[in-house]
């Protein structure tokens, strides 16, 4: 028979989710829908050196806003709770002593500063079948001393025995058979008495295994830990249901030289987290794409692509298609580029889905924040302003810069514009237009338009200046929708108004 799908995130809570352990998240969640499989949120909180307060929450919050479903695990409960490690002591306590009873772990008391002589011995030092018969542990000394140091509360640390010249084999989905010989492996600590807690790599194993895994999906940067893994499962005796590994490929610089890194993110101006971040040591706010005024579509859309394809040129997906199409087998080895240009045309395409009544909506904030009160526009208002622009957007934001002449008459104008679109009749001339816009029997685009362009035709003015130095006193700019859409939607006495005040204001240059 073929085993349920079971699939499980497993960040570590030491600072906020980075963007590629988004994408893990993600595909993991989408093959466990795809495959109508369970998607587990697993806590691994044993280091507890590098735990960060907030952090699980951040993740719990991120994969909400994202609609990344979890079905068990932190925050959800399940069968095979508790999810977070460090709850989980008494259970990581009974492998480490199976491990032990059978000969295939010991007891190491070696101090830090011994560790350090020993590294310092020689080059690429490790603790391993080489070196191990010449350090202080239960392989070197005897019985009872062992068994008194313990008893005395000696610090000491679980090591996995490693057996060197053995070739171990990792099946992955993604970049087939990859075999490692077990000699360049080192005796990993499993286990360390100081916080009664296990390393990462047995509670990971332990879990995985009690948690009925039935694929582990992770980043590349775990490949080097997976032969350990294997081994670890061997010695449990647990290889019948061991997990199909799947190490995902890196996420790039923008121009593919190297790892992604926070510091790209500042230098090139996008964000490399889900949510904005505020540090509780240092009081530093990281950005997050959903403050930067990305839709959570976009955001799941871009990284979906980002080291898979459905197998043809399609981008726009909404996570039910990506479900759909989710597969391993069109995942690259190869690692992508994170380009972020990209994002921002996946959210431009998003927000042209919207309808105006939405992106309203999300305008009202902006607005507020520019010292506009949303309240004395109608929604009505507000929506078809947005409409006019929408197609010029990447964010919600921009509307503001696209816009925002809807709500705020201009302060300035632009003074490249003003040289090249007024000069010293162009203030009889739009004392002349006020006149003809006022005689107008009605303000409709389709019905202004032929009146006011009759007129510049009647009195053989230079169409572009007019109709541009027009645009300059009610938008302060040589820029927006169709000059006729615009009067529609404003009030037509604020229409004249900006134009009396253009008049008295704009100057020439000197
Ligand atoms: N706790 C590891 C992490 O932070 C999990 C790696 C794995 O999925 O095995 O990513």
């Amino acid at each position: 028979m073929e085993r349920q799908v079971r699939v499980r995130f497993a960040p570590s809570p030491t600072g906020p989710l980075h963007i590629g352990g988004v994408r893990t998240a993600l595909y993991n969640y989408l093959f466990a829908r795809r495959n109508n499989g369970v998607m587990i949120l697993r806590i691994e909180d044993t280091d507890s050196q590098r735990f960060v307060p907030g952090a699980e929450d951040y993740i719990i919050e991120s994969l909400k806003w994202l609609g990344i479903g979890i079905d068990e695990g932190v925050g959800h409960g399940g069968p095979h709770g508790p999810y977070r490690q460090s709850e989980r002591r008494d259970i990581y306590r009974i492998y480490v002593k199976q491990l032990l009873d059978a000969g295939k772990a010991y007891i190491a008391f070696d101090t830090p500063a011994e560790l350090e002589a020993a590294r310092a011995s020689k080059p690429n030092w490790q603790y391993d079948a080489t070196t191990r018969m010449s350090m202080r542990n239960s392989l070197t000394m005897p019985a009872d001393e062992v068994k008194s140091l313990i008893d005395n509360g000696e610090k000491y640390v679980v090591r996995f025995l490693i057996e060197p010249g053995r070739d171990v084999e990792v099946n992955d989905l993604v970049r087939g058979k990859v075999t490692i010989n077990s000699s360049v492996l080192d005796d990993k600590v499993l286990y360390k008495s100081a916080d009664d807690l296990p390393t990462y790599h047995l509670a990971n194993i332990v879990d995985d295994h009690l948690m009925e895994v039935s694929h582990v999906i992770r980043g590349e940067e775990w490949l080097p830990s997976a032969p350990l893994h294997v081994l670890l499962y061997e010695a449990f005796g647990w290889t019948d249901t061991m997990p199909q590994f799947v190490h995902l490929p890196l996420l790039l610089k923008p121009d593919g030289k190297g790892k992604l890194s926070k510091r790209d993110g500042d230098r090139l101006g996008f964000p490399v987290f889900p949510l904005e971040w505020h540090d509780p040591a240092s009081g530093a706010i990281s950005a997050g794409y959903r403050e930067n005024g990305y839709l959570p579509e976009a955001v799941v859309n871009f990284l979906a692509l980002l080291g898979w394809n459905p197998g043809d040129d399609t981008e726009i997906m909404s996570m039910d298609e990506l479900i759909n199409k989710f597969s391993f087998e069109h995942c690259s080895k190869a690692g992508a580029k994170f380009a972020f240009e990209k994002g921002k045309w996946f959210n431009h395409q998003y927000l042209q889905e919207l309808d105006d009544a939405t992106l309203a909506r999300l305008f009202k904030p902006v607005l507020e924040q520019h010292g506009v009160n949303p309240a004395d526009y109608s929604d009505e208002y507000i929506a078809r302003a947005v409409g006019m622009v929408k197609s010029r957007i990447n964010f919600v934001s921009d509307l503001w810069d696209q816009a925002g002449f809807f709500f705020a008459a201009p302060t300035e104008y632009e003074p490249k514009a003003v040289k090249k679109r007024w000069s010293e009749d162009m203030p009889r001339i739009m004392s002349e237009l006020i006149e003809v816009l006022r005689a107008m029997p009605s303000w409709k685009s389709a019905e202004a338009e032929p009146v006011v362009l009759g007129w510049i035709a009647d009195n053989g003015y230079h169409l572009g200046n007019v109709m541009n130095a027009f645009r300059l006193t009610v938008v302060g700019e040589c820029k927006g929708p169709h000059m006729f859409d615009i009067t529609e939607l404003m009030d037509p006495e604020e229409t004249i108004r900006r134009i009396e005040a253009g008049i008295e204001r704009i100057k020439l240059p000197e």
